[in-house]
């Protein structure tokens, strides 16, 4: 149906001479899948000299409507390939959001208020244009003598993984072949072909609800801004809508549906109109570009690595769409893995650093189901109850600015950071101390956590000084401006706080520290930080980082623990819940407390009891106390359920 749904033919079918090889033929990596994922991982590889042949079922851009929303880190990354620029001009940029409960308004937000970014902090744009410019970007790669090929109909039907390759039939109009690959990355999507033919299991949790999506032609005066409602009136007894502008006049609606439903008759154009009408309005003239229902499951594969093959992109993880995790998340994995499987390959680094990449993007995986979970559990409330404290927080959030982070329409991707802290560090490629955080260095730039961009001048921006190796970021303080330790060449930036009249440079890296160093890896994660450089210190970070085995006890005495959160300590000795008398007036309290739902059915004193809790909890603030509290009440309710 219309614009955004043909498929269009990118890399057509073309005989290779390994389909005439008496044997079978020995590839260094060897992609399954032309998905964004698949793709940036391929431009990433080739362009550190890497060859690289990506295959793929299809030849070209897949049918259906599916990614729109792609967030600044991907852009970023999107960048370094070299089409970054190009989708954020492309793209449409949001920066702002508003929900709605019903017809009434709850809140608007500003994803971007503060400035000093090349890349905004969203963009719309469809997915096919993505893929499209990554498969230019590797066209121009293979035209300056790179080497790197995309083969379209090129189905891969059975591997076979050996010690030290793996076997691969490929599918193709013109018959079967086979070749080999000392490496394969799995990025051939959700129903991976790769993780099937390896007998690998992808356990997670399935969503019982169906999404209708309408992309729409229209010239119409919307804002660029998402638009979210909760229970909207329109849209035929949908649970939720949400409005997105993406280029070309074309807009994605997407509603909620529920589970039990005749998908052939939502599908039905009449009934499609009637719920673009009920958003739209009667009298807005559109064509209908693409329609579909999607379902989705929350899931991830349980290790990454397999050996001689990484899983990444969707083959990997899945997420709802809500939040816009899939692509931008996949596009990260391929991020964290470029650099490591060069390494691996020019055996620079031992194969344990690809055992990061699984810790560390499992880690990240682990993240975005969370999130992904809770929204769809916020969207989609199971029970009376959950659907109460829903509306509770939807209530209180029109007025209250407290209640505005507990509404949950999706939380929007961001990059994770691999905090060695956690408990899965042991495998990761940063530094488990943070030597910087005593001196008042801020916690967005721990070790571990992607590195924020700032702008150096009219022009120029951090981003463009970060090349495709490590570096030696350097702020009121010196560094050499080379650097090379076990065969890695790191180079050195130097900054100054004096020569940015934003004080961006001193928020996002110094704090109240004096000066800072800030060793960083090839995806822009930061291995460790210090106040100045010690040739000794940044020879043992670069070694951790290339082995990928955090240690947590390897800087000198002085370093002070990354501060990220501790794990659950339970109740907290420092305030204990009070379990003493404390009100003044108990029975004075008391009357009041049942004179407030005075004339109220018991829905409505439910709920008014839900507000009351979520009031005095963001009251208290102390999450340990809190716990306690309910805790206590649950014990009791258990005891005495009425
Ligand atoms: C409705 C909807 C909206 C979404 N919105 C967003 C969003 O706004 N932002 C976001 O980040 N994500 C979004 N996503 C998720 C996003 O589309 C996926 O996460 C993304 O496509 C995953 O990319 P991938 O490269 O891993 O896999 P895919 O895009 O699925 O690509 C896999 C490739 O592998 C190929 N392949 C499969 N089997 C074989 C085989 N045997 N041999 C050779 N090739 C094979 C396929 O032809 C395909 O080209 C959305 C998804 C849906 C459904």
């Amino acid at each position: 149906m219309g614009a955004t749904a043909s498929l269009s033919t990118l890399y057509p079918y073309r005989r290779v001479p390994d389909q005439d090889a008496d044997d079978a033929r020995r590839h260094p990596v060897v992609i399954v899948g032309a998905g964004p994922v698949g793709l940036a991982l391929g431009v990433d590889l080739v362009k550190r000299g890497v060859p690289v042949l990506i295959l793929d079922k299809h030849d070209g851009v897949g049918e259906g409507s599916r990614a729109i929303c792609f967030a600044r880190h991907t852009l970023e990354i999107a960048h370094r390939l070299g089409c970054g620029q190009r989708m954020a001009d492309k793209g449409v940029v949001w920066e702002t959001g508003r929900v709605f409960h019903g017809e009434h308004p709850v809140f608007e937000f500003d994803l971007s208020p503060e400035g000093g970014y090349r890349m905004p902090a969203f963009v719309n744009l469809q997915q096919p244009y993505v893929e499209a410019y990554l498969v230019d970007a590797i066209r121009e790669a293979a035209a300056s003598g790179l080497p790197i090929e995309i083969r379209g109909c090129n189905r891969v039907t059975r591997l076979h993984a050996g010690a030290d390759h793996v076997a691969i039939n490929v599918q193709t109009p013109d018959g079967d072949y086979q070749i080999e690959a000392d490496w394969l990355i799995a990025c051939d999507g959700a129903r991976s072909a790769t993780r099937d033919l390896l007998g690998l299991g992808f356990e997670g949790r399935v969503f019982e609800d169906n999404f209708l999506i309408a992309d729409v032609k229209m010239n119409a005066g919307f804002p660029a801004e998402r638009r979210f409602w909760f229970e909207p009136v329109f849209g035929q007894g949908a649970q939720s809508a949400l409005l997105h502008k993406q280029p070309d006049d074309i807009w994605r609606l997407d509603f909620q549906l529920g589970w039990d439903i005749d998908r052939q008759a939502e599908l039905a154009e009449e009934r499609v109109r009637e719920r673009v009408d009920g958003m739209l309005g009667e009298n807005v003239n559109y064509s209908l570009e693409w329609t579909s229902i999607y379902t989705f499951q929350c899931r991830r594969m349980e290790q990454f690595r397999q050996d001689r093959v990484l899983f990444a992109g969707d083959a990997a993880h899945q997420v709802s769409p809500f939040g816009a995790r899939g692509a931008n998340s996949g596009i990260q994995d391929a991020d964290n893995l470029g650099w490591k499987l060069q390494l691996v390959i020019a055996a620079l680094a031992p194969e344990s650093l690809l055992d990061s990449y699984a810790s560390e993007r499992m880690l990240a995986a682990d993240e975005n189901i969370q999130a992904s979970t809770r929204s769809t559990d916020f969207l989609t409330p199971k029970t009376t109850t959950s659907k109460m404290f829903r509306n509770a927080v939807l209530t209180l959030a029109k007025d209250h600015a407290f209640a505005r982070p507990l509404v949950n329409s999706g939380r929007l991707s961001l990059p994770t950071s691999y905090d060695p802290a956690s408990e899965k560090g042991a495998n990761l490629s940063c530094i488990g101390v943070d030597a910087l955080r005593a001196a008042g260095a801020p916690a967005s730039t721990r070790p571990g956590a992607p590195c924020p961009d700032v702008q150096l001048s009219t022009t120029e921006f951090l981003i463009d000084r970060l090349g495709r190796d490590f570096t030696l970021l350097a702020i009121d303080t010196q560094v050499p401006d080379t650097f090379a330790r076990h065969g890695i060449s790191v180079s050195g930036l130097t900054l100054e706080t004096r020569q940015d009249d934003s004080d961006t440079i001193r928020k996002r890296y110094l704090g109240t520290a004096r000066s800072a160093v800030y060793l960083i890896r090839p995806d822009r994660h930061i291995v460790a930080r210090w106040q100045a450089f010690d040739e000794n210190a940044v020879t043992l970070a670069l070694e951790i980082a290339i082995k990928g085995h955090c240690t947590t006890d390897t800087l000198s005495h002085e370093d002070t623990r990354s501060p990220t959160p501790e794990p659950d300590s339970g109740i907290s000795a420092r305030m204990p819940l009070v379990r003493e008398p404390n009100l003044a007036d108990g029975d004075g309290f008391y009357d009041e407390l049942l004179a407030v739902h005075d004339g109220l059915g018991d829905e409505e004193s439910q709920a008014l009891n839900a507000r009351l809790v979520l009031i005095l909890s963001n009251h208290i603030g102390d999450r340990d106390v809190i716990r306690e509290a309910l805790k206590v009440a649950a014990s009791t309710a258990r005891q005495n359920p009425s």
